[in-house]
């Protein structure tokens, strides 16, 4: 067994890395407190190839390994959770089914400008009633001659205040259950009837914009359908299987900011004499956060791998979302206290990865969902 990365991972990491600690980091509070969107990092990942990583270079992205996005994901997550579910949702939840799903024309036009970086993408599947049962999804696409013509409301959408196309899941024949959804690209910026809804006021990931798509007789040409008729659900899933690498990863960046915070802190903070780090209950936590954050890392390399040698890793990806979630919270909680009273207040980010933490225990499949996942795999031919 290799664990060594290969030159090209390696350089991707490095640079991930610097653009964290030098540029993200520095900004991740101020974005945090104001809500802005980080349209300069955002940029800054663009041109290195970072919103596309997995995309061939002939459609715009970067050509590369999943293993690489697992590693650039997390580096650019430690320096700031919003800006890595920013870069997650644009890479798996949007350029992943285009490229997987889409057409030669598809791919080059709505992949190309998304993958480069010129442009956001998004994916809507949830809605106000289907979350964890997306199946139950209200939305309709009905054909009206050489345009759908599209219904419904799409609820906590990342990016979608900000993107200029969507993948979007819809109702195409209410009458046949989870074969009756079929999956649509929408160029959000040219499509009648479609309006940006309700941007939620959230606990954390607060420089990540998550809006309603709202659609009123919104009518886009027929060839946006992606792949074929009836097969958006199955589609959707798929994608949420590789997106759950990215939020896994942005875990795992979270996780890693807290350790490396939290080990600073304990070194220099003083009581009774000597620094909180040489009291055995500091120690303890500190080293249980180190080895949850290096199972996790080796779940989630060991999917990424998966996904680039094409085997089946569903059952890998879910596992390696939800330890990797759950760790990062386990780690936040307790790096709040580690700092104590300076933990609870916005004078040191361990507070902000608290918040941020949460929500990788709940999108992209909660983490009751995953274990689903992973029990429905474990007995499958039992
Ligand atoms: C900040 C944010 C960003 C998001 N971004 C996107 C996006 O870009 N695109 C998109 O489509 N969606 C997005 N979502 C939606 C997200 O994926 C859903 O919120 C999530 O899947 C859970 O659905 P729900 O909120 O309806 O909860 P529910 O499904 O109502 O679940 C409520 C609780 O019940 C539990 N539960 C439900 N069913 C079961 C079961 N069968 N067994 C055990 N427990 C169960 C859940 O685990 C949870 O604890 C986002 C959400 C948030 C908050």
């Amino acid at each position: 067994m290799d664990f060594t990365l290969s030159e090209e991972q390696k350089l991707v990491k490095d640079t991930a890395a610097r653009i964290a600690d030098e540029q993200l980091k520095p900004q991740a509070a101020h974005f945090d407190q104001t809500h802005q969107h980080p349209a300069e990092a955002c940029e800054s990942l663009g041109e290195l190839g970072f919103m596309g990583i997995a995309v061939p270079e002939e459609f715009g992205g970067a050509g590369m390994d999943y293993v690489s996005y697992m590693l650039a994901l997390t580096e650019i997550s430690r320096g700031d959770a919003s800006v890595g579910v920013i870069m997650s949702v644009n890479n798996s939840l949007y350029c992943f089914p285009v490229l997987t799903f889409g057409n030669q024309q598809q791919k080059e036009a709505f992949l190309t400008p998304v993958a480069s970086g010129k442009k956001f993408g998004c994916y809507g599947l949830t809605e106000a009633g289907a979350g964890s049962d997306p199946a139950s999804m209200r939305t309709t696409a009905v054909l009206d001659g050489d345009q759908w013509v599209i219904n419904g409301e799409k609820k906590f959408i990342t990016n979608g205040n900000i993107a200029s196309y969507a993948v979007i899941a819809a109702v195409t024949d209410k009458d046949a259950g989870s074969k009756g959804i079929s999956s649509f690209v929408v160029d959000l910026e040219n499509t009648p009837g479609f309006s940006v809804g309700r941007v939620e006021e959230k606990l954390g990931i607060n420089a990540s914009g998550t809006a309603e798509l709202v659609f009123e007789d919104a009518r886009i040409p027929k060839e946006n359908l992606l792949g074929e008729l009836g097969s958006g659900l199955r589609q959707m899933l798929t994608t949420l299987d590789s997106g759950r690498i990215g939020i896994g990863s942005q875990a795992l960046g979270i996780g890693k900011a807290v350790l490396e915070e939290a080990l600073e802190y304990a070194a220099g903070r003083e009581q009774f004499g000597r620094p909180i780090s040489a009291f055995q209950a500091i120690q303890w936590k500190l080293a249980d956060m180190a080895t949850q954050l290096e199972a996790a890392e080796m779940l989630l390399l060991k999917a990424a791998w998966m996904e680039d040698q094409h085997v089946h890793f569903e059952k890998n990806a879910a596992m390696a979302k939800m330890f990797a979630a759950d760790t990062a919270m386990a780690a936040a909680i307790e790096g709040v206290q580690i700092l104590g009273g300076y933990g609870y207040t916005k004078e040191y980010p361990m507070e902000r990865h608290m918040r941020d933490a949460k929500i990788t225990q709940i999108y992209e499949g909660t983490n009751e969902i995953m274990r689903l996942v992973v029990a429905r795999n474990l007995l499958k031919g039992k």
